[in-house]
């Protein structure tokens, strides 16, 4: 059998349904018992645990229309790089194909956007294919001890909330004392720690904010009682957000519960094939919240929401949670989604402003809402909206993607920041913290000028008339 590389450079040529790496169409019985005996013996891509599966596979008509959506195929033209390739080597390691270090590199190349899921006309289920497989991954497949460390230190720290609370003191140091700047000018730390280097250009400008109470009253009359994630990154980097949707619930009449100690919601982790570690955050979160008497849950950060709602798949197998797990997912509300299924009571006030509205990846292709927030911006007087082209292309933030991958990830990121800057938008406004780092650094790469903001904090703005000068200074 050919290495998968075999298929490198071939460009968008599909394989056929059956094609092997080598081009071969329609295996004859010889072929297929040729591969067998080569493959006796040695283990194979994937177990018996949550393997990829084959039905899902076999969904995929080799149609090509996903491609030209895949971040990967944009910055490489590679076959292997697109979903349609990926989805060809989980069909090679569903025939027991070894997991070898290339086929294990095109996975972790993905950046799970899911921009494929939406571009699918056959309804390929990538979403699960990927996050089965990426599990296998992580467990079969040993690790460089460099990518092995790093992993270690990136799931040590972003999905422990305090542990990234500790960072914000000696970060804001950083900051205030003009050493960023220095440091910055001498391209010190580019040479020598390149991840520190993207973690510092990734570093947004920190706020103090109050931490919100456990409990916040609905204004006026009561119309529903939300529990409310405060999330890793958003709570220590993006306060500010938070207070931001507290007030923005409260005044449209819900009563908002935010209980200490809720930890991580665990998308993280199982973005990242760390299916045991999402399932022991997910437990947590659920019993934090049961018993609250809420009727939503809702969600301010995109790639959190769209792992929430999937709570009944991951705690499938875990007889004490798997029904608990389906009604609290049933629970789970984007912001937007929620404020939109209420429908408006507050008075919106005018802001003058134009907006480039950016989709999270994980809002608008792995929850389909794309709609809601627009009208909520629309909603407000004055505000004028603009789009950004290519709209499906990702960020290239994709959770710990960017820092993982810093030199493709820089490059989705300029050409992002690029059509954002093409609007000629004065305010770019999305509803992931990791959007808003990842386009804020490529934005500042290219000393371009426009304000960001989350979509609650211009919702804020409007509703308590602070006027635009509150999104635009900076
Ligand atoms: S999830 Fe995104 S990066 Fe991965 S294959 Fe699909 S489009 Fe490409
Ligand atoms: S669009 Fe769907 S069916 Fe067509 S190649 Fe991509 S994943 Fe396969």
């Amino acid at each position: 059998m050919a290495d998968v590389d075999a298929t490198r450079g071939t460009g968008p040529t599909p394989p056929g349904p059956r094609q092997t790496a080598d081009g071969g169409h329609n295996r004859s019985h010889e072929v297929d018992a040729l591969r067998a005996a080569e493959t006796a013996g040695r283990p194979g891509a994937f177990d018996d645990h949550h393997p990829p599966r084959a039905d899902l596979v076999s969904d995929c008509v080799h149609c090509g229309f996903c491609l030209t959506t895949c971040p990967t195929y944009v910055l490489w033209g590679e076959e292997m790089d697109s979903p349609r390739g990926r989805i060809h080597l989980i069909a090679q390691g569903l025939e027991g194909e070894p997991l070898t270090d290339s086929m294990v590199t095109h996975f972790d190349q993905c950046l799970g956007c899911m921009a494929c899921v939406t571009a699918c006309p056959s309804g390929v289920r990538y979403d699960r294919l990927i996050e089965d497989t990426r599990a296998q991954v992580e467990r079969r497949h040993p690790r460089g001890p460099r990518d092995r460390a790093l992993r270690a230190a990136i799931f040590a720290l972003f999905p422990y909330p305090r542990r990234l609370r500790l960072l914000r003191g000696p970060l804001w140091a950083y900051q205030k004392s003009g050493l960023r700047s220095l440091v910055a000018r001498t391209g010190l730390l580019e040479r020598l720690a390149p991840t520190l280097a993207t973690l510092d250009s990734l570093a947004p400008r920190l706020r103090s904010v109050p931490r919100p109470p456990r409990r916040v009253a609905a204004r006026g009359t009561r119309r529903a009682v939300v529990g409310m994630l405060t999330g890793c990154v958003q709570s220590a980097f993006f306060p500010d957000v938070n207070s931001a949707t507290v007030r923005i619930l409260s005044a449209e009449g819900c009563e908002v519960l935010i209980p200490p100690g809720q930890g991580c919601c665990g998308a993280l982790s199982v973005h990242n094939g760390r299916r045991a570690e999402a399932e022991r955050f997910a437990r947590r979160l659920i019993d934090t919240f049961e018993q609250t008497g809420m009727d939503w849950f809702v969600v301010n950060a995109a790639g959190c929401g769209s792992s929430l709602k999937e709570y009944g798949e991951l705690l499938a197998d875990d007889p004490a949670y798997a029904a608990r797990a389906v009604a609290f997912a049933a629970k789970v509300r984007d912001l937007a989604e929620l404020l939109d299924e209420l429908g408006p009571v507050a008075e919106r006030h005018p802001l003058p402003v134009t907006v480039a509205y950016h989709d999270a990846c994980h809002l608008g292709h792995a929850q389909g809402i794309r709609e809601q927030p627009r009208a909520l911006l629309r909603g407000i007087p004055g505000l004028e909206l603009r789009e950004i082209a290519d709209p499906e292309i990702c960020c290239g933030s994709a959770g710990v993607w960017n820092v993982l991958n810093p030199e493709p990830a820089a490059e989705l990121g300029d050409r992002k920041a690029a059509a954002v800057l093409a609007t000629g938008a004065s305010l770019l406004v999305t509803a992931n913290p990791g959007c808003l780092m990842q386009v804020a650094a490529a934005i500042r790469r290219q000393n371009g000028k426009i304000a960001l903001a989350h979509t609650a904090q211009v919702l804020d703005a409007s509703l308590r008339n602070l006027g635009v000068a509150a999104l635009t200074n900076d």
